[in-house]
């Protein structure tokens, strides 16, 4: 075929220009991608084949935030998913680092917190034919059935495409985790600049809002208009939606008692009148009409039935939560209302008029002699300031700290260092309380603490059981690095649950549940150039926490609790399955 007089010379021009075009590559249309979606931070550990595309990211004015391990990096990432409403990012090299960056993913995922993990992979050529890479893995493979999405990017002029679905698949809907593949290979890849530019998205309205069907929000209220004895429950998801004014509004307009699940806690105050925390198994147990705002009736409300819930009952359930298929989970829902936060309770709002009846004020008044009741008797142990410290000695201290710091940002793990928190530790204001989540799962302390400090700029207190602590403490080392407002209390028990057990045969290894006895974790801040301290009773405590959240220096108090204060596995112990067959052998013995 013979060229056109017209066509070759526009061939002629495409070579010249060609020549002057600037080029781009793989790299930087990722990071123009991010920046374009207003991805400020990156959490990650550097390595093959994403070394570079960290320092370029740094270089792009991107805060990029190098952890000591992918698996905290990860949870700080899904951290600040949940405070921002925006996918927290995570960078991880291929296989092992991808793999633990994966548990943060699928943690991100259960919980309903948007976060994207982008690892680096070895080439397809040789993971699909299974000729043993470097790192070897099929990790889009693997990432597929532990979160929400899974995208893996070929061409450099792909990855415009690729981030705006990954941000969009995890706010949209229900959010959740979302896995971003990229091979080593095309970080490499060149393309003409113009041509990069043209193929990146901004995405616009990521997480549109869900309004519910009318029909839906009459027949929530015609539920609610029957209650003699109704409860609002709260969670998480009510949190996460930044409705705050909304839900506000929407308790003290019904004047309907509320329970705040753990991360919901300060959405009002806990010293709200109508809070009913304090009551929580009555009100559980008594109420006839239960309003879920953002909440699941998953293990952590023992699945809606059963003795806890006061079987048997008549009791309905009004659902509010942006994933449908939520409903009907557990028990039946009488009247689902399905959409986001602040849209259906601004229905509810409109739809209650300016005659609603608040409730029977025997319920509210039986709620609030309860309530007084289970207060008082808390107080004066809250009191103590015995040497060693009991958990209700040491969390007195940290109770008043929060009332007076209401800003700060509690980040609390553990299992009797976590229970115990929960309900002594007052929180004032909306997602300052930071915890193990849906998994309960321990290892997140230093992501969220390190995250909670880069996305609010405010003070963190890290309320850490010895145990909980040990899975994330090497990232001491990246709040010194950072310079970050963090001061970290590890409740040193000298053991998981309790520092007594012994070993059942008597040789020489200590038991499966203790450690190092009166080991000193301050001294491992203090290795990196913090402040360490420690302390032996509650007055120690808290002139050490006051001290340091006014230095805003990262700090590290070993708080010595009484190794047999505590309980086997906190409030959940009944869920450890238990040996008939050992009870009957030491009971022979
Ligand atoms: P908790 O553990 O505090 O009870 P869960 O994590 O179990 O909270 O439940 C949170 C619920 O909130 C999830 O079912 C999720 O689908 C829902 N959710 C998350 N974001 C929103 C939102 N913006 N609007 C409505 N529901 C939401
Ligand atoms: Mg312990």
């Amino acid at each position: 075929m013979t060229l056109s007089k017209a066509s070759e010379s526009t061939e002629t021009n495409i070579v010249k220009d060609d020549a002057e075009r600037e080029l781009t590559d793989g790299f930087h249309l990722l990071i123009d991608a991010l920046k374009l979606n207003e991805v400020n931070t990156i959490y990650g550990v550097p390595g093959i084949p994403i070394t570079d595309l960290g320092r370029f990211a740094q270089g792009a004015g991107i805060r990029v935030i190098s952890f000591r391990h992918e698996q905290n990096a990860g949870n700080a990432a899904a951290i600040a998913g949940f405070l921002t409403k925006k996918p927290g990012v995570c960078l991880t090299v291929s296989a092992p680092g991808f793999l633990n960056g994966l548990t943060a993913l699928a943690h991100a995922t259960t919980n309903c917190w948007p976060m994207i993990l982008i690892s680096g992979s070895s080439e397809r050529e040789v993971v699909d034919l299974m000729q043993g890479d470097y790192e070897e893995m099929d990790q889009l493979a693997i990432a597929k059935p532990l979160c929400k999405a899974a995208y893996r990017v070929l061409h450099a002029e792909d990855i415009g495409i690729a981030v705006a679905r990954a941000i969009r698949a995890a706010v949209s809907g229900r959010p959740g985790g979302v896995y971003l593949d990229l091979p080593a290979k095309l970080l490499g890849q060149i393309v003409f600049e113009d041509v990069g530019a043209k193929s990146l998205v901004k995405v616009i309205d990521p997480a549109p809002a869900q309004i519910p069907a009318p029909n839906a929000v009459d027949r929530a209220l015609d539920v609610l208009k029957t209650a003699k004895k109704p409860l609002i429950i709260l969670g998480k998801g009510a949190a996460y939606a930044q409705a705050d004014e909304h839900v506000r509004n929407f308790v003290e307009k019904s004047g309907i008692p509320y329970l705040p699940m753990s991360m919901a806690k300060g959405l009002l105050p806990d010293t709200h009148p109508l809070s009913a925390g304090a009551a929580r198994s009555l009100v559980l147990k008594e109420a006839d009409v239960v309003v879920m705002v953002g909440a699941r009736l998953n293990w952590l409300l023992s699945h809606g039935k059963g003795k806890q819930w006061g079987e048997p009952h008549t009791k309905k359930f009004v659902q509010i939560d942006i994933e449908p298929k939520e409903m009907d989970s557990n028990v039946e829902i009488a009247a689902p209302l399905v959409g986001d936060i602040g849209s259906c309770l601004s229905a509810l709002l409109d739809g209650m008029g300016n005659d609603w009846a608040t409730p029977p004020s025997d319920w509210t008044d039986t709620i609030n002699a309860k309530k007084e009741t289970n207060l008082a008797r808390m107080a004066a142990s809250l009191q103590n300031n015995n040497t060693p410290m009991d958990y209700h000695g040491a969390l007195g201290a940290l109770r008043t700290i929060i009332k007076e710091r209401p800003d700060a940002i509690l980040v609390n793990e553990g299992a009797n260092t976590l229970d115990f928190a929960r309900s002594i530790i007052d929180m004032y204001q909306p997602r300052k309380r930071l915890d193990v989540g849906t998994w309960g799962v321990m290892g997140i302390g230093m992501g969220s603490a390190i995250a909670a400090a880069i996305e609010t700029g405010k003070p963190v207190l890290a309320v850490e059981g010895d145990s909980a602590f040990g899975f994330s403490g090497m990232e001491v080392e990246t709040i010194c690095r950072y310079n970050l407002p963090v001061c970290i209390v590890v409740f040193n028990n000298n053991g998981i649950y309790r520092g007594t057990d012994e070993n059942p045969s008597g040789g020489s290894d200590v038991a499966t549940t203790v450690f190092v006895k009166n080991s000193r974790y301050d001294k491992m801040m203090e290795a990196f150039g913090g402040v360490g301290v420690n302390v032996t009773n509650p007055d120690e405590l808290k002139r050490a926490v006051n001290e340091a959240m006014d230095s805003g220096k990262p700090t590290l108090i070993n708080a010595v609790i009484d190794p047999a204060a505590g309980k086997e596995s906190g409030n959940i112990g009944s869920l450890n399955p238990q040996s008939v067959v050992a009870k009957k052998r030491a009971a022979k013995k």
